[in-house]
């Protein structure tokens, strides 16, 4: 079955945007994975399509309404994926998720805007929150494109011979070792000679070690991860 994402979202024109180009973008065209965008306010509220309104309580900025939100969720057909709210306040993405996700059926995501989503239609729809970081975005669209393409590079045949998820940043836990291609010297700068050599084992030791090196000096809350899943 294809793996499929559904995005419920007042912007449909920012998609596929960045989704459409290379690997991907081929991989849609084999229908590897497919993208439908449903607007939110197409479920809008009487002739003006309202789908937000003032905070209650106070305060600056406007909140998607619960019914809104809530419509426009019944509308999409579940198909076993998991429903997604991107929000500052969700759990951060991880590639142990992204993993998780691109094994799945695809995901259903809900984008918000303004000052976010009434909080009864998260409650009412279970909607699971997960964040792209801790930072404040203007809308959720961005963070489900990530989402997506973290997804669907991993989906088996999108990346090609060329690249191997098992190797990269996060997939032992520790980030990537450092890449070298030509010239050999670049502005007297040489690529570390045992890279040269062809000796496998070496060179999977020195990676190794310059992962591990990268991870701890960059990385400490990786690297604690790291050490206890080792012992
Ligand atoms: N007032 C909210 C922020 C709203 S930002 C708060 O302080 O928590 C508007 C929308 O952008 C949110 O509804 C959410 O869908 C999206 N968004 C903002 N930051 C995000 C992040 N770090 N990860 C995922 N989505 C985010």
């Amino acid at each position: 079955m294809t793996w499929s994402a559904t995005v419920l979202t007042l912007f449909p024109e920012m998609f596929p945007g960045p989704l459409d180009v290379s690997l991907l973008g081929k991989a849609r065209q084999k229908e590897l994975w497919s993208l439908e965008v449903r607007d939110i306010r197409e479920h809008g509220i009487g002739k003006h399509r309202t789908v937000d309104d003032t905070t209650a309580g106070g305060g600056p900025g406007m909140v998607m309404r619960a019914d809104v939100a809530c419509a426009a969720i019944d509308a999409v057909e579940r198909a076993g994926r998991p429903l997604i709210y991107l929000s500052p306040r969700g759990a951060p993405l991880t590639q142990t998720r992204v993993e998780g996700l691109s094994q799945g059926a695809g995901a259903i995501l809900l984008c918000g805007r303004f000052e976010g989503v009434d909080e009864r239609a998260l409650e009412a729809r279970a909607v699971e929150e997960v964040s792209l970081g801790d930072f404040v975005l203007a809308g959720g669209e961005i963070a489900a494109m990530a989402l997506i393409e973290a997804s669907v590079r991993l989906i088996p045949g999108v990346l090609g011979a060329q690249a191997s998820p098992a190797e990269e940043s996060f997939a032992a836990g520790l980030l990537e070792y450092p890449q070298y291609t030509r010239p050999q010297t670049f502005e007297g700068r040489d690529i570390p000679e045992v890279l040269l050599g062809g000796n496998h084992a070496e060179i999977t030791r020195f990676r190794r070690e310059a992962a591990e090196r990268l991870t701890k000096s960059r990385r400490p809350d990786l690297w604690t991860l790291y050490e206890k899943r080792k012992r």
